[in-house]
């Protein structure tokens, strides 16, 4: 359903986010806006308080299982909260929470700067990589992250600094999966002074061997599973005969198969009932509990 743009502070009603997620899946939001910067945003965070709706934040929706009935409340989007400052003498990167991490990788290597080679396949937000602990090819955000600012939503007008070694970064995991606060920016530290031709030569190595080895060409939220260490969730499915398996248009890549991808006209129910599927063949084949990755929105 086509939203009411008029509103002052770009709120939409009965919004599909169904392009606001790489799955190409998920219900209407109640009420959705994509602020164009930090007060756009912080006037929103007041609204929702006002009006008492509960508020969830989203970033490039490349790690999102939104469910069919859609999500209530205020859904903010940070894709539009674009832009980067790099220091290339000191090493220092700051970017704003809705910049692609891909764009960030590619301006840090033109300057020289290494230590975001592995996030240029990555199709995310610095705000959803900062959060995920996005990671690939040996590298991950704590790797380089040196502090975040963050945004409370019980307090709008204040914005907090925390630094990285305050956000018990683990395997896919920070302390904001936890916490209501938003990401605003974050401040990263590469190694300054490489040769920019050889950085981009490595950015754009990583981002190849990806292309040939994923299912870059279907929607799809990246890896599904998290890896059950010291296992890959990957090799138990595909050990298991599941890659191809389907529900609906959800299907096991046959390419990777711990991605799952939209043939088409899928269903966040189909994709669900699948993830459920292989869940429960690894459990009873290996006796190993699948965790997701992914977030689950809505069910
Ligand atoms: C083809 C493909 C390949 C992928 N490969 C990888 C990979 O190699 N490694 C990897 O780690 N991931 C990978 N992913 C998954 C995904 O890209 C990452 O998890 C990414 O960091 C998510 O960023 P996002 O902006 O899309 O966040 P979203 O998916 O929009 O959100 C993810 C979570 O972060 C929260 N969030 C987002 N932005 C903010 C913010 N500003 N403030 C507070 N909370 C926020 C959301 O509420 C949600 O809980 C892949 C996905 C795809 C589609």
């Amino acid at each position: 359903m086509a939203g009411v743009s008029a509103h002052p502070l770009g709120l939409q009603q009965q919004m599909s986010l169904r392009d606001y997620t790489t799955w190409k899946v998920g219900g209407p939001a109640a009420w959705l806006a994509e602020p164009a910067d930090q007060q756009q945003l912080q006037a929103l965070l007041s609204w929702s308080l006002e009006h008492k709706l509960p508020l969830r934040c989203i970033g490039a929706g490349s790690n999102l299982l939104v469910a069919d009935g859609g999500l209530g409340g205020l859904t903010v989007c940070l894709r539009r909260l674009q832009g980067s400052r790099l220091d290339t003498a000191a090493g220092v990167v700051e970017a704003l929470a809705g910049e692609p991490i891909p764009t960030l990788a590619r301006k840090a290597a033109r300057a020289g700067l290494a230590g975001l080679e592995w996030a240029v396949g990555i199709p995310g937000t610095v705000g959803g990589a900062v959060v995920m602990n996005a990671g690939a090819q040996g590298g991950c955000i704590a790797d380089c992250l040196e502090s975040v600012q963050l945004l409370d939503p019980a307090d709008p007008g204040a914005v907090v600094e925390l630094r990285a070694s305050e956000l018990d970064y683990a395997y896919r995991h920070s302390r904001l999966q936890q916490e209501p606060w938003i990401v605003l920016a974050a401040r990263f530290r590469l190694q300054s002074g490489q040769d920019p031709a050889e950085v981009s030569r490595r950015t754009s190595a990583n981002l190849q061997s990806r292309t040939n080895s994923q299912p870059y060409q279907q929607p799809s939220c990246g890896s599904v599973f998290r890896n059950p260490e010291p296992h890959k969730a990957g090799q138990l499915i595909e050990a298991l005969g599941l890659k191809g398996q389907r529900i609906g248009d959800a299907q096991v890549s046959p390419i990777h198969a711990n991605f799952i991808v939209n043939c088409g006209a899928a269903s966040a129910a189909d994709i669900a009932a699948l993830i459920a599927r292989v869940q429960q063949r690894v459990q009873e084949a290996h006796g190993i509990t699948l965790h997701t990755e992914v977030k689950r929105l809505g069910f």
